[in-house]
Order: structure tokens, then C-alpha cells, then sequence
């Protein structure tokens, strides 16, 4: 019981993986039936800022394909070593001086804040490749500290950004203010999805739901759940853009 080699170890690792994504794709499945949606309508998302290549090679074995990163540099490094057939979403906060390079490396962004980030990103998408999904993220909970068009802003935003030929405005997303009970959780989920059904119910994507409140956000309408904790564990590493 003591034996620590290392391949011992990388096989508890991925077990650990293993299970975790096991638990994940059952929570999902019970929420998907209890509000009577088809099992495929929801992506997994796997967030995955802070983890290795080695244990994004490990969720690919498992045969998660879309992956979600935050912080540009970090994720270029992983995006060239890891396997080509990912698909790779921007979610974290993005700065002007970072655009080119996530319009040259990633599929999505789920992200974009501002008219000129979208701008800039439309721009500067490589002619080579398909135009670049966009979600608007939305600051739903009006939180001081959250990026984000406010409400009331998504409809002129989102007049002016669909227009930009490199961009696919796709839906919106957010990161509501965390709570602990199913009807908070629920109520800001819903908030997104009425605003979606306000600004175009041709919006197809609705990204919202992460470790903590996924049953809710896919009760309400998600199509793809952002998670990092429920898979991967606690983030040991802080990492800094
Ligand atoms: C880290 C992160 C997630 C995943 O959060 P967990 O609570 O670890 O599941 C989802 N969305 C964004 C934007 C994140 O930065």
C-alpha cells in the first residue's frame, strides 16, 4: 500500500479523472432529464486553466474534445503541444494587446466585454479560418467586480457586432453571482436566457453553469456548461495572465 511509483500514481490520477467525469456527465444527464431536454443539447466545457497539458491529454483519453482556457500565454503553450482536433474556447477576461493571438488560436470567445475587443478580434481572424464564435458575456448579477455588458447594453452591442464579417455572434454568457440555493442559481440563469430571447431568439448558445450551479443553469436553458472544479479538482496553482 505504500508503493508510489510514478506510473501507480499517473493511473490514480486519471482514475480520479475518470470518476470525476463520470460524476459530471451523470449530473448533467439528471438535469437534462428533469427539465426535459435531449441529453446532446448541453456541451461540457472542460475549464481548464491551471492544468497541465498532461491532465488535458488525460480528459482527451477520456474523450472530452473542448477545452476552455483564461489566460492567453499559458493556453498558446498548451494549444501547440496538445492534439489538433480540440476545440479551443477563450473564457477569461480579455485585454486589446491579447487579440490577435486568441483570434489566431482558439474556436470561441466567450468573453467579449466591449464593441472594440470585437472589433479588433473580427480584424485580426486569420482569413485561413472560419469566422470566430462569439457569446457577449453578460454581467447579470450586476456585480462591481465582474466584466461584462451591462443588460441594458446587449441589444445595441449586439446590433453593431453582428455585423463584423469575421465574427459569429453565437449567444451569451455569464458568471452569476455565486449562490448556494437552487432558486438564486436558477433566477440569474434565467435572467441570460430571457435577455437571449429578448436580443434574438436565433442566438443558439447560452454558456452559464459551472461546478456549482450546473443543475441550474441547465434547468434554465444552458448549452454549454463552463467546469473546472467538478472535473479537475481544486486548482493548486494560481496562475496570472
Ligand atoms: C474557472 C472558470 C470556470 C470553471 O469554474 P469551476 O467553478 O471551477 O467549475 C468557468 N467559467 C469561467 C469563466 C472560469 O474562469
Amino acid at each position: 500500500m505504500t508503493n508510489a511509483s510514478p506510473k501507480l500514481s499517473a493511473n490514480a490520477e486519471t482514475g480520479n479523472l475518470a470518476d470525476r467525469l463520470r460524476r459530471v456527465r451523470g449530473r448533467l444527464a439528471r438535469a437534462v432529464a428533469q427539465s426535459g431536454r435531449t441529453p446532446h443539447s448541453v456541451l461540457l466545457l472542460a475549464a481548464s486553466k491551471a492544468q497541465p497539458p498532461e491532465t488535458i491529454r488525460a480528459a482527451y483519453a477520456l474523450g472530452l474534445r473542448e477545452f476552455g482556457e483564461n489566460y492567453v500565454q499559458e493556453a498558446v503553450g498548451k494549444i501547440a503541444v496538445l492534439p489538433d482536433d480540440i476545440v479551443w474556447h477563450f473564457i477569461g477576461p480579455l485585454q486589446s494587446n491579447k487579440t490577435a493571438a486568441v483570434a489566431a488560436h482558439f474556436a470561441w470567445v466567450h468573453s467579449v466585454d466591449r464593441c472594440s475587443i470585437a472589433r479588433r478580434l473580427s480584424a485580426q481572424r486569420p482569413a485561413h479560418l472560419a469566422p470566430l464564435n462569439i457569446c457577449l458575456q453578460v454581467n447579470i448579477s450586476a456585480e462591481v467586480s465582474k466584466s461584462g455588458f451591462a443588460p441594458g447594453a446587449i441589444a445595441s452591442a449586439y446590433a453593431q457586432i453582428r455585423q463584423l464579417p469575421r465574427l459569429r455572434v453565437r449567444g451569451l454568457m455569464a458568471i452569476p453571482r455565486a449562490s448556494d440555493t437552487y432558486a438564486e442559481q436558477f433566477a440569474a440563469c434565467d435572467a441570460l436566457r430571457r435577455l437571449r430571447d429578448n436580443t434574438d431568439p436565433n442566438l443558439d448558445c447560452l454558456s452559464m453553469g459551472m461546478s456549482a450551479d450546473l443543475e441550474a443553469a441547465v434547468g434554465a436553458g444552458a448549452t454549454i456548461v463552463r467546469i473546472g472544479t467538478a472535473l479537475f479538482g481544486p486548482r493548486t496553482t494560481k496562475v496570472t495572465s
